[in-house]
């Protein structure tokens, strides 16, 4: 019988969150991905995608993404775990900004191995609402 291919399930949401908070995942990034809320300056929106990416969340990535650089699709690397995000500093982005950049190190599994990704990214606000515009990835 030939083996299907089937793409690599979606981790079960967490009870805490990934995002760092000492917060329900329910309670925290899960209000934001579900709708409920919006992020209310650039570091939670970052969070928020962080935490997206955790729980591989194609459709809220989509659309907390600029139109602009937004990509058709989120390519979520299966053998990638997000584990830990650790916020660096931010610059406005708060609730009289229209502008914000976050620089951040998301820590990361690959292959049991551990990582981290270092990234200055840019956030604007998009029919008042926040979106991530684009980042620079730090060495
Ligand atoms: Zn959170």
């Amino acid at each position: 019988m030939a083996r299907r291919r089937t793409p690599a399930p979606a981790p079960a949401a967490p009870a805490d969150c990934p995002c760092g908070r000492s917060a329900r995942y329910a309670e925290c990034c899960g209000r934001l991905h579900r709708g409920e809320a919006a992020a209310s300056s650039a570091e939670q929106l970052m969070r928020s995608r962080f935490s997206a990416f955790a729980v591989r969340d194609e459709p809220y990535l989509l659309r907390s993404w600029h139109p602009e650089t937004r990509p058709a699709s989120v390519d979520f690397d299966p053998s990638l775990r997000w584990e830990r995000l650790e916020i660096l500093g931010a610059t406005e982005g708060g609730p009289f900004h229209t502008e914000g950049s976050v620089e951040f190190r998301a820590h990361y599994l690959e292959g049991g191995r551990a990582g981290a990704l270092h990234e200055h990214s840019r956030f604007v606000r998009h029919g008042g609402e926040w979106v991530y515009l684009d980042g620079d990835v730090r060495a």
